[in-house]
């Protein structure tokens, strides 16, 4: 038994069995053979107990949110957008079984037609910052496109991945058809990337797990999606509006802590407005509410663990430090947002993702500078650019090598978009209307018509 631990206060919430290697090979043998049935499930049936799924979700959100705020620490306003954007995306993936259409492609001698395929059976693997609606991003279409699904939830947050298949057969799915294996990753899984019965892994983690896993499944041919770390920009030029850029670039990083992959941890101000846009930031980085999680007015919580926190403080010690806000004596992990004022983009805490909440700053002479430094990163995930000049705003999202760009705003993941990163921020996207065909195989059939 494993004891997961509230990190706003350290107390035990739970204690979760962790699957052994053995009940892992038996799920996925159960699973392979659910596949054969599943597969075969008309397709309005499929896209109805989708559907019925989404709105049993929906029926459990509040419950849902609130294991979420005492299982992650998050707050209680983003754990209630969490369990409603698994509500959304399963509803949105709902409408593909009945839309999975394939092309007809004119032929000399007959008639010539593609399928998507369904792959088998699904592993998917989830990091601890985002435990519902990763879970949900992989599983949802997976279903959805004919596949069975087993999933791994991180050691650290397992509540809410055993809560979600609970209400998968209370919805009517039927057994084995979607599995949560509770476990270590080196146990449960590496075993999802060594079975020759999983077909695909669907991993969202660090890019040096997602490397190893990579490597795993080149031994099969295995299919895999790999969302990874980030160390995204902010990009502040001269003619940008400062106060709405000030004002909205905490949340853009310390939002869930910092614990984002998404998290613009890299703020890159044009000189001559940088002085004055840290002028603007201090207010706003104090000013953001860091307190238990479950009050409705939290706009940040503690990290995961002692471990994490640990973590963030190595990147601080050494740095110079411009200010920092405010948050709880503890007991729990707590950590004040900070940010540091970088001297040189090869400093450590530039370079590093740190998933926590610190943020660097460091000022820039003209786009073309710009671009290097954001450019300047082995990741590639998200970023966003401020200025009041269109031409400008497109010249620099099309020369930033990254996944998810926003312009004047600093979202990333909209369940009807695309989502995931370049360079060594992953491989495959996410969401949006062609994930659907990351859980397929297209198949080409000919039939002769001349005889
Ligand atoms: P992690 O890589 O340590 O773990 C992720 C998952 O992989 C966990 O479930 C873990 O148990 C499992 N795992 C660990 N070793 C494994 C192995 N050898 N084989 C198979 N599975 C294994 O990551 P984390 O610390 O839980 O999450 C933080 C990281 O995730 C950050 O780098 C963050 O940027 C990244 N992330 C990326 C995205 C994205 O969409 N790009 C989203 C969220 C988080």
């Amino acid at each position: 038994m494993t004891d997961v631990r509230n990190p706003a206060t350290g107390e035990v919430v739970a204690s979760v069995e962790a699957a052994s290697l053995g009940e892992v090979d038996a799920a996925i043998s159960r699973a392979a053979a659910a596949y054969e049935r599943w597969r075969g499930v008309a397709p309005g049936d499929r896209a109805r107990l989708l559907r019925r799924f989404a709105a049993v979700v929906d029926a459990h959100l509040e419950e849902l949110a609130r294991l979420e705020v005492r299982n992650s620490g998050h707050t209680i306003g983003n754990a209630r957008w969490e369990a409603g954007n698994v509500r959304d995306v399963l509803d949105y993936y709902a409408g593909a079984p009945e839309r999975l259409t394939g092309r007809q492609i004119p032929v000399p001698g007959g008639l010539d037609v593609t399928f998507h395929e369904p792959l088998g059976v699904v592993g998917v693997i989830v990091p601890w910052n985002f435990p519902m609606p990763i879970a949900a991003w992989g599983f949802a279409p997976a279903l959805a496109a004919g596949n069975t699904v087993v999933l791994k939830p991180a050691e650290l947050t397992p509540l809410t991945a055993l809560r979600l298949a609970e209400l998968a057969r209370e919805a009517g799915l039927p057994e084995d058809v979607f599995t949560v294996l509770p476990g270590a990753g080196s146990v449960v899984g590496e075993r999802f990337v060594t079975h020759p019965a999983v077909r695909k892994i669907c991993f969202t983690g660090s890019t040096e797990v997602g490397t190893r896993i990579m490597a795993g499944c080149a031994a099969q041919v295995k299919r895999v999606t790999l969302e990874l770390g980030g160390k995204s920009a902010n990009l502040v030029f001269a003619d940008a509006d400062l106060e709405r850029a000030a004002a909205s670039a905490p949340y853009a990083v310390f939002d869930n802590a910092g614990q984002d992959c998404c998290a613009r941890s890299r703020i890159l101000v044009q000189r001559p407005v940088y002085d004055r846009f840290l002028e603007l930031l201090e207010p706003a980085v104090r000013a953001l509410r860091v307190e238990d999680p479950a009050r409705e007015s939290a706009e940040m919580g503690p990290l995961i663990s002692a471990g994490q926190r640990d973590r963030v403080t190595g990147y601080v010690d050494g740095a110079r430090v411009a200010f920092t806000g405010s948050c709880p004596p503890g007991p729990g992990w707590w950590y004040p947002p900070t940010v540091l004022l970088a001297d040189a983009p090869t400093d450590r805490h530039w370079r590093e993702e740190i998933f926590g909440p610190v943020v660097s700053v460091l000022p820039f002479d003209d786009e073309a500078d710009a671009v290097r430094l954001a450019n300047d990163t082995e990741y590639g995930l998200s970023g966003s650019v401020w200025t009041r000049d269109v031409g400008r705003a497109v010249r620099v999202v099309r020369a930033v090598e990254s996944g998810n760009l926003s312009v004047n705003s600093h979202s990333s993941v909209r369940y009807w978009t695309p989502f995931g990163g370049m360079k060594r921020s992953g491989l495959g996207r996410e969401l949006g209307p062609d994930a659907l065909h990351a859980f397929t195989d297209v198949k080409n059939v000919f039939i002769a018509t001349e005889s």
